[in-house]
């Protein structure tokens, strides 16, 4: 194991962005960080810049206006970097993509078509076990153990 994923064991920093949601997912992201769910005890951590942060979780459906914006901030964020799409907007546009053969045409048919994807968080909106799920997964594929 590298210096850099040795220095990143039990402690993936989060940024959190929400592309445009009817907070619904929001609410979800922030019950697992509060201390019912506690995502603090696996050592993740929701920090407010990009180049502190090894996870990029996204909420929300990814609109045209918001792309370059989420393009930006991956790009900033440091190797080894990881991106888990939370909620069904934000995964395939759902009712709102038009590549979807939804109803607005601003509406890209996923955070996939923007920035490599490393989780998937289906629901409208997930539940916070669930939103953990997708985080342990995306931590043990670094390499890192959330034990
Ligand atoms: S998936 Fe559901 S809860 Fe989440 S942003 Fe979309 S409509 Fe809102």
């Amino acid at each position: 194991m590298g210096i850099v994923e040795w220095a990143f064991r039990k402690s993936p920093w989060i940024l959190h962005f929400n592309t445009g949601s009817c907070n619904g997912c929001d609410i979800e992201i922030f019950a697992t960080l509060t201390p019912k769910y506690d995502m603090e005890r696996l050592g993740a951590l929701l920090k407010g810049s990009p180049r502190h942060a090894d996870l990029l979780v996204v909420s929300g459906p990814v609109t045209r206006q918001a792309s370059g914006r989420i393009l930006r901030i991956y790009e900033q964020m440091p190797d080894p970097k990881k991106v888990v799409a939370v909620g069904t907007c934000c995964i395939s546009g759902g009712v709102f993509s038009n590549g979807g053969k939804g109803s607005c045409y601003n509406v890209y048919p996923g955070l996939d078509s923007i920035v490599p994807v490393d989780a998937y968080v289906p629901g409208c909106p997930p539940k916070p076990e669930a939103i953990l799920e997708g985080i342990s997964r995306v931590v043990k594929k670094t390499g890192v153990d959330p034990k």
